[in-house]
């Protein structure tokens, strides 16, 4: 098992633009996840597997040693993190996949530069609360953050919420939900996390791996 490594990716846009940049490293994963139930798959490696996880488990894979490396969004490693920067935890490369970027969105009659301007009390419902409190804490805008786990879209059209912090990438969600898109917080792309103690017992195997992550990187 100590000479394995074990590559922690989510099903969906990471597994499949991560993809690419594996078979720049040599690396081939023998399964499709999305036809196959397995949670473990082999690579054309022996020494190379990949296991599947939520997208919100793979810095805690990798932090705790469960996973020597991993791939999980700027979003998820902020939220994880809770503002503060993980133990154990390297994050030695932007792959520049699974680009977009958080955003404040709000109904489209709700005239949120108004309500920032006049100092009101903003109700913002978001699953990205770290994010949404450090934004608004810098800007020195008062929100009720309420916490939702998703379809956070929904929320100002029932009256829950006056805004919510979601990512966008081509703004047809908000769109077909009546909301617009009134403040971007920060562009969120996928990075490369690997346990600290991994890389340096096995560094031998790893660095060839992140090298060849590196030079594949999308412009
Ligand atoms: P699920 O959708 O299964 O509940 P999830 O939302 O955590 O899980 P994905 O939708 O695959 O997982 O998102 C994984 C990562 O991809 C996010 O953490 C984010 O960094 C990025 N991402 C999310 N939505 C988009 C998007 N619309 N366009 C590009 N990248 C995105
Ligand atoms: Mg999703």
């Amino acid at each position: 098992m100590n000479d394995t490594i074990t590559l922690a990716l989510s099903k969906g846009r990471i597994f499949e633009e991560t993809l690419p940049l594996l078979a720049a490293a040599g690396i081939e994963v023998g399964e499709d996840p999305e036809k196959s139930r397995k949670l473990i798959l082999p690579t054309n490696r022996p020494d190379v597997r990949v296991v599947l996880v939520r997208a919100t488990d793979v810095p805690t894979y990798v932090q705790y040693g469960g996973a020597d490396l991993g791939v999980a969004g700027l979003d998820v490693l902020l939220e994880h993190a809770g503002g503060e920067s993980a133990t154990g935890l390297y994050q030695p490369l932007d792959l520049r996949i699974a680009c977009c970027r958080m955003s404040v969105a709000a109904r489209n009659d709700f005239d949120y530069a108004a309500a920032v301007q006049q100092g009101s009390r903003i109700r913002v419902a978001t699953k990205y609360t770290h994010i949404a409190r450090q934004h608004f804490a810098d800007k020195g805008v008062h929100v009720d953050l309420i916490k939702l786990y998703g379809s956070m879209e929904l929320a100002p059209l029932t009256g829950l919420a006056d805004a919510i912090v979601d990512l966008v990438s081509t703004g047809s969600t908000l769109r077909a939900n009546h909301l617009v898109e009134v403040e971007q917080i920060m562009p969120i792309s996928s990075r490369l996390v690997v346990n600290q103690a991994a890389l340096k017992l096995k560094r031998a195997a790893l660095r060839p791996l992140i090298d060849a992550f590196a030079g594949a990187i999308p412009a």
